[in-house]
């Protein structure tokens, strides 16, 4: 799992080249109620509707939890953070 917190160049790097991979766009802090899972491809965590590119995917309130391996990201949130986040309705991961 990697996390990434105010890492807007690496983030980006990291979503075109793992386009199969899964995001789970956290807060700063942590809330099940909030945090959500996504494919590594879905639009509403890579780019605004008009595709230009929001400088803000890490910085700010938001972070990002990424892996290619959705059990790890799964389990590594569970363990770090506690509670299930939920599953993006627009990618369906
Ligand atoms: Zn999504």
């Amino acid at each position: 799992m990697v996390y990434f917190d105010k890492k807007e160049t690496a983030y980006k790097d990291w979503i075109r080249e793992n386009p199969k991979g899964y995001v789970i766009n956290v807060l700063e802090k942590p809330n099940p109620e909030y945090d959500m899972l996504h494919r590594a491809k879905c639009y509403t965590i890579r780019f605004s509707v008009k595709g230009n590119e929001i400088n803000r995917w890490t910085t700010g309130e938001n972070k990002k939890r990424c892996s290619l391996d959705r059990t790890e990201l799964e389990e590594s949130y569970r363990k770090e953070v506690g509670g299930k986040f939920r599953n993006c309705k627009k990618c369906r991961p």
